[in-house]
């Protein structure tokens, strides 16, 4: 894994390592940031 995402809830960028969950505020949903489509990861 790895990239850039933005935080589903504030909105802030993401650089994601080895798990999914927002640094900033601790949410589990975001949304991939390069090209066009739209992914959402969420961990369990
Ligand atoms: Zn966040």
């Amino acid at each position: 894994m790895g990239g850039t995402y933005k935080c589903a809830r504030c909105k802030q960028k993401v650089e994601l390592d080895d798990h999914v969950r927002c640094p900033f505020c601790g949410h589990r949903i975001l949304f991939k940031e390069r090209g066009a489509a739209i992914k959402v990861l969420k961990a369990e």
